[in-house]
């Protein structure tokens, strides 16, 4: 399907294939949900992707305005429990937003109106889907895809109506026609070599004729073509995917700050751009916690080593911070801080637990049957207790799952308790070349003891690019100022854009 296709008499400044002034390879742009914010922030991005195209091939991948996909959600939960005023009142509201936009981006008539039919379409189809949710009180993995992705295709036809206002040819395309993927709804994975051949065949022609390519982050679709979500935050996947499918030289992540910075500036104030960075290194911030950067961008592009760029949307001016393979050292150790506080504390124990054989394997043969992601493990050495951290959204699931394996041992006492504490976070110090630089561990701790930081549990990989504790939540501020301050990692305030949240 063509999202909206737009595209613009050919008078523009586009590039064109063979043009003298094409210097750079294919480079993906990914804009996240704030930068297509509202009408302004689409026209900025329509302004940096003409700016780019001036220089070689892009292809933009985009996110749902702002505060968007969190709507959707809540309209579907709602339906779940049958409110459906509720969903109602997201979509009069998704409506009012986005043809604001259009009336603000296009000013051609007959553009403006196809646009606002295939905008009308999407909003019925959700609503659509919202009443089937409330009808049936049920809300499964792929309904909760087919409306989660609205956002993406709502805005991807708009940031390509305001590109062709611009006077640079653009069509929005639906990505569930490029990625191919499991059927893991909320959370599928890439099938490459299928996503390769459909992104040559579906996106080449566009670039080759000078069109530049508007393509929904977030989604893909099964090989039988079902709509399928990467998960929270997965445009930044969808970016690093179509970079690797179709050999671009870079990837830039367009987002609301300088780039990946010593912590999260809404924690840590004082927190810096880092210039460079390694793939492992953003890898693992990223894992634990650091928004900035999609847990598995990365993965996409590490076979073929291609360069990420994280730059702002709100000061293009800046350079950002650059995502290698190798990265470069600090000489000092730790590069970075990240803290995760939406996760829970798990623990299977209790003093008969010795006598259950295999208890370690069929509690993690359980987490991994609910597929819950655990993001550390510590098992005391009399095994009394073993504690692992899963996200909260897998905490109710994976405890449910375990009561139900261990029942039996349980009723015989040999498992005397398996619960689940929310009210802590983990906290991790980065930084590749921490290998090489002894007593950062030593550092750490110290630092947090002075600041009366109290540790629940520590983990070190054995990469040694990371130290990570656990801390009560209302510790955890404190925790990363005093290890930010430790490391040195202070520098001029980095200022936060905008508000956020997509
Ligand atoms: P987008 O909508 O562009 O995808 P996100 O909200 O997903 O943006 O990610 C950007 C946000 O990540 C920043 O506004 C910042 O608050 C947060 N963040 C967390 N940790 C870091 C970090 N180490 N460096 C930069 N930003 C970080
Ligand atoms: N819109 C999706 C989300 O909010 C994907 C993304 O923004 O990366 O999770
Ligand atoms: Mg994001």
């Amino acid at each position: 399907m063509n999202a909206g296709s737009l595209v613009a008499p050919d008078t523009s400044s586009r590039f064109a294939p063979d043009s003298p002034k094409m210097k750079q390879p294919l480079r993906v742009m990914k804009f996240g949900g704030t930068s297509v914010g509202d009408a302004s922030c689409i026209a900025r991005v329509a302004q940096i992707l003409r700016d780019a195209a001036r220089e070689g091939p892009i292809v933009a991948v985009v996110s749902a305005m702002s505060g968007v996909t969190n709507r959707l959600i809540e309209a579907a939960t709602r339906s779940e429990a049958g409110d459906r005023d509720h969903a109602e009142a997201v979509f009069a509201a998704l409506r009012k937003q986005h043809e604001a936009a259009l009336a603000t981006l296009v000013h051609d008539e007959g553009k403006k109106r196809q646009l606002a039919v295939h905008l009308e379409k999407l909003f019925s189809e959700g609503e659509e889907l919202c009443k089937g949710t409330a009808l049936l009180r049920e809300l499964t993995p792929r309904t909760l895809d087919a409306i989660s992705s609205l956002g993406e295709r709502l805005s991807a036809p708009l940031v390509a109506g305001a590109l062709c206002a611009q006077g640079v040819r653009s069509e929005a395309v639906e990505s569930t026609e490029l990625i191919v993927t499991d059927s893991y709804h909320g959370g599928a994975d890439p099938i490459m070599d299928r996503t390769r051949e459909r992104s040559e065949a579906r996106l080449r022609p566009l670039l080759d004729q000078g069109i530049l390519p508007v393509v929904t982050g977030f989604i893909g679709s099964t090989q039988d073509g079902i709509l399928t979500t990467l998960g929270r935050g997965g445009s930044d996947y969808s970016a690093t995917i179509l970079g690797a499918a179709m050999s671009a030289g870079e990837v830039i992540i367009w987002t609301d700050v300088d780039g990946v910075l010593t912590a999260d500036p809404r924690l840590v104030p004082d927190a810096r751009t880092i210039p460079v960075i390694s793939y492992r290194e953003a890898t693992e911030l990223a894992y634990f916690g650091a928004k900035v950067l999609h847990p598995k961008t990365l993965r996409a592009v590490s076979q073929a080593g291609i360069p990420v760029w994280i730059r702002n949307t709100f000061a293009p001016e800046r350079t950002g911070t650059k995502i290698t393979p190798k990265g470069l050292s600090n000489g000092g150790g730790v590069k970075a801080l990240t803290a995760i506080s939406d996760v829970a504390l798990i623990t299977v124990g209790g003093p008969g637990i010795v006598g259950v054989p295999d208890v370690v394997g069929r509690t993690f043969s359980t987490t991994a049957q609910v597929h819950a992601s655990v993001l550390m493990i510590s098992q005391s050495s009399s095994q009394n207790d073993i504690c692992f951290i899963v996200a909260a959204s897998d905490a109710k699931r994976t405890v449910a799952a375990l009561r139900k394996e261990f029942a039996q041992d349980v009723a015989h006492e040999k498992v005397e308790h398996i619960t689940v504490d929310s009210t802590i976070a983990i906290v991790a110090v980065v930084g590749e070349n921490m290998r090489g630089t002894p007593g950062v561990a030593g550092r750490t701790f110290n630092s947090l003891g002075r600041e009366n930081v109290n540790i629940i549990a520590i983990a070190q990989g054995s990469s040694e690019s990371n130290i990570s504790f656990v801390v009560f939540q209302k510790d955890m501020k404190a925790a990363l100022a005093a290890t930010h301050r430790e490391f040195g990692l202070s520098g001029p305030v980095v200022h936060d854009a905008v508000t956020k949240g997509s």
